[in-house]
C-alpha cells in the first residue's frame, strides 16, 4: 500500500497520520481539508479565544514533531466524493486522488436553526465563527443563546464574564440532562444563575423575529424575547454526504464503525466527530463529540485501512472534559439510553471492497 488520503484536516484527521506513521506506514499520506488552515483546536472557540484571552497561534494543534510526518496538505478544498471503482478521492476542484487506504475524519458541523437568513445569527464550529461572533459581545447587547448543551453553556459563560447580558433557551426541562442526568442538568442550572445567566427551560423556540438583523426570539408560548445577537447551539451534523453512492455505511448518526475505526469496506475507516461506532462500555453505538475521547481513542490503524482486521480496541470508557461558569466538568463514561441505537442503523450497502491498486492491498475483509 503506497498512498493513504486523510480527509478532514482537523483533530482526528492529524491523529490518524500521526497513527500511521506510529504503525511505520512509510507510503504517502494525502491530508485533504476543506477549511483553508492547518489543524486547529475547536474547544478554545467558545472559551478563552472567543473571549479574546488568546489568538490563533494559540489554537495550533501540529508541533514542530509534525514536521518528520511527510504529509501532503490540500488545504481549501472539500472532497467531493469517494470512487470506489477507481480507488480516488474525488475533490470538489475535480482533482483525483488516487488512494489505496482512506481514512474519514470529516467531523461535524453545527446544526443551523431552520429558516434562519437573518444578521446576527450565529453557530459556532470554525474559527471564522467565532471571529464573527466574538464582535458581537459588547458589553450591555442582548445575547440570546438557543440551546443549553455544552456549546450553549460555554458561549453563555464566556458572553456574561464580557459583561453580555445572556438569556439561554432549552427545551428540556433541564440544561444537559439528557447528557449529565436530572440532577448534574439542575446543578447547571444552578450555576448558569449564579453567574448571571437567565436560564429559560422547557420551551422551544419557533421563530427568529427581524428585518434583515435578528431584533428577537419568538418562543412556544407565545413570549418573544428581545436580542441583538442569537447563538443557535442545538448540536451537530456529521459531514458525511460526500460518502453518498460510496458504500460505506453511513447513517443519519455518521459513518458506521466498529470500536476500533474499521467500516464495512476494506481500506476505508473513520475517526472523530463523523464517527457512529460500536462502544462496548455502553451497549450500543456512539457519535462521541469529545476531543478527549479522539484523543484516548486509539487511532484507526492502517492495517484496516489495507483490509487487515483492527487489532487494537477501546478498553477504557470514554471520557469528556469541559468547562463553563469557570468550572471544569469532567465525566468519565457515557450517558447512553438504549433508544440511541434505534436511530443509528446504518442506511447503506453491507460490506464491501476497494479496488486493489498497490502491491501490499488485500481482498475484503470477511468479518469484524
Ligand atoms: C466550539 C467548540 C467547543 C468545543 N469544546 C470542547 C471541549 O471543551 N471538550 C471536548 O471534549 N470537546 C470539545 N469540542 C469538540 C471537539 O472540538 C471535537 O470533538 C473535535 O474537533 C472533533 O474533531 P474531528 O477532527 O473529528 O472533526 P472536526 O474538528 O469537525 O474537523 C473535521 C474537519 O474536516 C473538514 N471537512 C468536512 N467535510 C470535508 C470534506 N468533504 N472534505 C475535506 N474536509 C472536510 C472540516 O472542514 C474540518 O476541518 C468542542 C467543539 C466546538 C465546535
Amino acid at each position: 500500500m503506497r498512498t493513504v488520503a486523510i480527509v478532514g484536516g482537523s483533530l482526528a484527521g492529524l491523529g490518524a497520520a500521526r497513527a500511521l506513521r506510529d504503525q511505520q506506514f512509510d507510503g504517502r499520506i494525502v491530508v485533504v481539508g476543506a477549511e483553508d488552515r492547518l489543524p486547529y483546536d475547536r474547544p478554545p472557540l467558545s472559551k478563552d479565544f472567543l473571549a479574546g484571552e488568546v489568538g490563533l497561534e494559540d489554537l495550533a494543534l501540529t508541533t514542530a514533531d509534525d514536521d518528520g510526518l511527510d504529509l501532503d496538505w490540500r488545504l481549501g478544498v472539500p472532497a467531493a466524493r469517494l470512487d470506489r471503482a477507481a480507488a480516488a478521492v474525488v475533490l470538489a476542484s475535480g482533482e483525483e486522488i488516487g488512494a489505496d487506504g482512506v481514512v474519514v475524519a470529516t467531523g461535524a458541523r453545527a446544526r443551523p436553526f431552520p429558516v434562519a437568513q437573518l444578521g446576527g445569527v450565529h453557530t459556532l464550529r470554525t474559527v471564522d465563527d467565532a471571529l464573527a461572533l466574538r464582535d458581537e459581545l459588547r458589553a450591555g447587547a442582548r445575547l440570546v443563546v438557543i440551546g443549553a448543551g455544552f456549546i450553549g453553556a460555554e458561549v453563555a459563560s464566556t458572553a456574561r464574564a464580557l459583561g453580555v447580558d445572556v438569556t439561554v433557551i432549552e427545551a428540556t426541562p433541564a440544561p444537559l440532562a439528557g447528557v449529565l442526568g436530572p440532577d448534574l442538568g439542575a446543578v447547571c442550572a444552578g450555576l448558569h444563575g449564579e453567574h448571571g445567566v437567565r436560564l429559560i427551560c422547557g420551551v422551544g423556540v419557533t421563530r427568529l423575529l427581524g428585518d434583515g438583523r435578528v431584533r428577537g426570539v419568538e418562543l412556544a408560548d407565545g413570549r418573544v424575547e428581545p436580542a441583538d445577537a442569537v447563538v443557535v447551539g442545538i448540536g451537530a451534523l456529521p459531514n458525511v454526504e460526500w460518502l453518498a453512492g460510496s458504500g460505506v455505511a453511513v447513517g443519519p448518526g455518521g459513518v458506521r464503525t466498529d470500536a476500533a475505526g474499521a467500516t464495512n469496506i476494506a481500506q476505508v475507516v473513520a475517526a472523530g466527530d463523523c464517527t457512529l461506532s460500536d462502544c462496548s462500555f455502553a451497549g450500543t453505538a456512539l457519535r462521541q463529540e469529545h476531543w478527549h475521547t479522539h484523543c484516548s481513542s486509539p487511532s484507526p490503524p492502517w492495517r484496516a485501512c489495507s483490509g487487515g482486521r483492527s487489532r487494537r480496541r477501546v478498553r477504557s470508557p470514554p471520557t469528556s472534559g469541559r468547562t463553563s461558569t469557570g468550572r471544569a466538568c469532567s465525566s468519565p463514561g457515557t450517558a447512553c439510553p438504549a433508544t440511541r441505537s434505534r436511530s443509528s442503523r446504518a442506511t447503506s450497502s453491507p460490506a464491501g471492497s476497494w479496488p486493489a491498486t498497490g502491491a501490499t492491498a488485500s481482498s475484503s475483509r470477511s468479518s469484524r
